[in-house]
Parts: structure tokens; C-alpha cells; sequence
């Protein structure tokens, strides 16, 4: 199981550096391993392949694996819709908070992130194409939630984040991602510090990559088929 970890992770860098793409300034690309529904033990074994950073959904399921991996230094990230009233919890327990999507959550995220760590990263998640998904802000909302994340000197605007339809249609999807690389661009050039565009999973990283993505988060492609919903 190990060395399948391993393994399967070492072929994803591979086509994530050759992939095509124009993000070539925000450069390295970066794998976060999507571990909802699996196991401490499995997350320990793809730590010891040399993965760092792991995505989770619900904050609940991240703490009880954090608790059976205290002694190794992983980068946890939130990629699931955050409820506000778990705000609190989540500012503690992750180092990535990639579902801020309304202005609600930034005073909260602000206020519980302990003054001992590191600013809390954020990226805005916007809801680039999927009429059906309440999560994620419009795109005309980015600009007003950025200003409020750099109001805030406990957290640290990163970039943006998006979860686009799972339309069949490669050339739909292509074009969600090109809109969220412009939206990307209008932004850094008011917040120039931003260096992280989240965006393509295991189906489609190398299409993400390619419209300008520099963060993938890959679940499926890594660990297998998931067993049960996250
Ligand atoms: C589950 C999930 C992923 C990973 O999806 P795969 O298709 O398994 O790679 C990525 N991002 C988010 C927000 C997810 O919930």
C-alpha cells in the first residue's frame, strides 16, 4: 500500500511539471493531497513519500486525524464549505482556510486564530460557473472580501479557489478555469502578494494547470476510489 502511495504520487508530479500552462510566475505547483474519507494511516504513509499538505472537508473528521498524527509537521487546508458556527474551530486546526466565501467568516476567522501561530492563509472560493452550488461568492464579491481579509493582520490573503460544475464538457470546463485566472490577475494587481490559484482535481488537474492553476487538489487520482462520500 506504501509504495502504491508513493508511487501514484510520484507519477502525478510528473504530469503536474508536464503539464502546459502560463502560470509560469506563480510557480512551484503544488499537490495537496485530498485525504477526506481516509485514514491516519494512510496519511502517514504518503507523509513518509514526502507529501506535506493534506485537504480535508469537515473540520471535525481533520481534528480526529490530527490527533493520531501530532508528531509529524503537515500543512493542513479546509476545502470544504465552513459553517460559521465552526469558524472558531476551524482558525485553530488548519493552516489553509481555501472555503472563505462571505465576509461572515473573515472578523470570525480573524478573532480565534491563536496569536502564538502564523496568520491564517486564506483564498476566497468563487463560485465561477455552477448555478446549483450555494458555495462560493460571486466573482463581483471577490474584490470587497479581499479587502476585508487584508484588513484582518491575523489572516493572510493567498488567492482564490474554485470548485467548478462537473460539466462533461472539457472545452466548458476549460473556459470556467480561464475565467478564474482572469479573475486571479484582476485581483493581483491590487493585491500583488497573492501567489495561489486553487483550481482542477483528478480529472482535470492537467487542464487546470494548463489555464494557470499552481495549487491542484487531488483526492481519487492518490488514494483510490473513495469507499464512502465525503
Ligand atoms: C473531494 C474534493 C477534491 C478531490 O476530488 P478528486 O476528484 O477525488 O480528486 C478536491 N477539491 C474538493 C473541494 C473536494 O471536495
Amino acid at each position: 500500500m506504501n509504495d502504491t502511495l508513493a508511487g501514484r504520487r510520484h507519477a502525478l508530479l510528473a504530469r503536474m511539471s508536464a503539464a502546459g500552462g502560463h502560470g509560469a510566475g506563480m510557480s512551484p505547483r503544488r499537490l495537496l493531497a485530498v485525504s477526506k474519507t481516509r485514514d491516519a494511516d494512510e496519511i502517514a504513509a504518503l507523509a513518509a513519500a514526502g507529501q506535506r499538505a493534506f485537504g480535508e472537508n469537515y473540520v471535525q473528521e481533520a481534528l480526529a486525524k490530527q490527533r493520531q498524527l501530532t508528531d509529524l509537521a503537515l500543512e493542513w487546508h479546509l476545502i470544504g464549505h465552513l459553517q460559521s458556527n465552526k469558524a472558531a474551530q476551524a482558525a485553530v486546526a488548519f493552516d489553509w482556510v481555501q472555503s472563505l466565501d462571505r465576509i461572515k467568516l473573515v472578523p470570525l476567522l480573524a478573532r480565534h486564530r491563536p496569536a502564538a501561530r502564523p496568520p491564517l492563509n486564506v483564498l476566497i472560493q468563487v463560485n465561477i460557473d455552477d448555478e446549483a452550488s450555494k458555495a462560493g461568492c460571486r466573482p463581483d464579491e471577490i474584490a470587497a472580501l479581499a479587502d476585508a481579509i487584508t484588513g484582518e493582520p491575523r489572516l493572510r490573503l493567498r488567492g482564490l479557489m474554485a470548485i467548478p460544475a462537473p460539466e462533461p464538457d472539457m472545452t466548458r470546463r476549460r473556459h470556467a478555469f480561464a475565467a478564474m485566472k482572469a479573475s486571479f490577475d484582476a485581483l493581483a494587481a491590487r493585491h500583488p502578494g497573492i501567489d495561489t490559484l486553487s483550481m482542477g482535481m483528478s480529472e482535470d488537474f492537467e487542464l487546470a494547470i494548463a489555464e494557470g492553476a499552481n495549487l491542484v487538489r487531488i483526492g481519487t487520482a492518490l488514494f483510490g476510489p473513495r469507499l464512502r462520500m465525503g
